[in-house]
């Protein structure tokens, strides 16, 4: 089994459908680029049967970035199945993904359906996909929450249809780690080399990473995730820990994925740009604070050491310098150590000047100082001096 782990990215999909995330197909456009840059394996572009933007962003994403796997959704029906794939006819490397619910509680309140029903209307809509793409992928939705047995069953039906991914969503967020590895080393083990066993997790209760990494653990190479942890709800698995998590701890984990991860900041601050939030400022990765250092013991140990505190170089993930924080709690030695990054030769006099109207300025703010506020500082200072020895 191959330790390539893909990355679908479902932004522009699962991401874009929660509130304050709607893009239109220009913003769709701008956010396909970077994850393109990015690297990522699949881009989901839209659910084109939803509405007309989707149609049109599937397709013109398909035809600005035609090396890219770009992935339509699709219920399982003709209909969507159909429109999904007319979105995709200019696609050099088109999948269609179609999805239909299997857990009783779905098939009761929601489809009002049996279990043979569903069965054939996924076998079938596979088989229709089929028709028009070679890549099609199969999403069991609530399949954590679904009879292991009929899981199966169903895994092998469409696979034997044609499918080449079959996805086990934790729709509802509602699996934890151990639980959802074991589910999807049976999957792995009943369909072997058929197929390739993805993930699709929701971080309800703050597990989409952990239930995701399980289940690479447990041989599923697909990760679904999106940029900032966008999604319904409280989101999908966050793109930016999930490879982090997988390349910081290499030396654990024997996988790796494409993902270029000096771009992760940009694709991160460009979502925000375009949606209507950010990530919290203590978002792993990608937040503010994310590798900010402002006790004075953490400050003076990463200074004589980094790797006493830091477990990632922002560099790899493409934090530039002037976005890491320095507090009130941030003694001298790492303001010396900034303004000579920053490029300022301090004398002890001018050091002494700007610790004090630095901790004055953090004092009465909760944020801390950004690096431009630091040289304006240092600029003020020097002004003030100079004209002192003027008058
Ligand atoms: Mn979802």
């Amino acid at each position: 089994m191959t330790n390539r782990v893909y990355i679908f990215d479902t932004t522009l999909r699962d991401g874009e459908q929660s509130p304050g995330c709607s893009m239109t197909v220009m913003e769709k456009l701008r956010m396909a680029r970077k994850l393109a840059e990015l690297g990522v394996d699949v881009m989901e572009a839209g659910f084109p049967i939803a509405s007309e933007g989707d149609f049109e962003a599937v397709d013109s994403i398909s035809r600005e970035f035609p090396w890219v796997h770009v992935a339509a959704l699709a219920r399982a029906c003709t209909l969507d199945v159909e429109r999904a794939a007319e979105s995709l006819r200019h696609a050099k490397r088109p999948r269609i993904h179609t999805f239909i619910a299997t857990s009783d509680i779905h098939l009761k309140h929601k489809l009002k359906k049996s279990r043979q029903q569903v069965l054939d209307e996924a076998a079938a809509a596979v088989e229709l996909a089929r028709r028009h793409v070679d890549d099609v992928e199969f999403s069991a939705e609530d399949g954590s929450r679904t009879d292991p047995d009929y899981l199966e069953q169903v895994s092998r039906a469409v696979v034997a249809a044609g499918a080449r991914t079959v996805n086990i969503p934790d729709t509802v967020g509602f699996s934890v780690p151990q639980e959802y590895g074991a589910l999807i080393g049976r999957m792995v083990q009943a369909l072997g080399d058929c197929a390739v066993v993805s993930v699709h997790c929701h971080d309800d209760m703050g597990l989409a990473v952990a239930n995701s990494i399980a289940a690479i653990e447990a041989g599923a190479r697909q990760i679904e995730c999106t940029i900032n942890g966008i999604g319904e709800r409280a989101g999908n698995t966050s793109l930016e820990e999930v490879v982090m998590v997988l390349k910081t701890r290499a030396d654990y984990y024997p996988f790796h994925t494409g993902i270029q991860t000096e771009h992760l900041f940009s694709a991160s601050e460009m979502l925000s740009s375009i949606i209507t939030f950010g990530p919290q400022p203590n978002k792993a990765i990608v937040g503010r604070n994310a590798f900010a250092h402002e006790a004075g013991i953490h400050q003076d140990g990463y200074l004589k050491e980094k790797s006493t505190y830091e477990i990632i170089d922002p560099r790899s993930v493409g934090v530039p310098e002037g976005k890491l924080v320095l507090g009130k709690h941030s003694g001298r030695h790492a303001l010396l150590a900034r303004c000579q990054d920053l490029g300022f030769e301090l004398t002890r006099a001018e050091l002494d000047t700007l610790y004090h109207r630095f901790v004055a300025m953090a004092d009465h703010r909760k944020k801390g100082l950004m690096d431009e506020e630091i040289v304006g500082l240092i600029r003020e200072g020097r002004e003030q001096a100079q004209e002192a020895v003027a008058g």
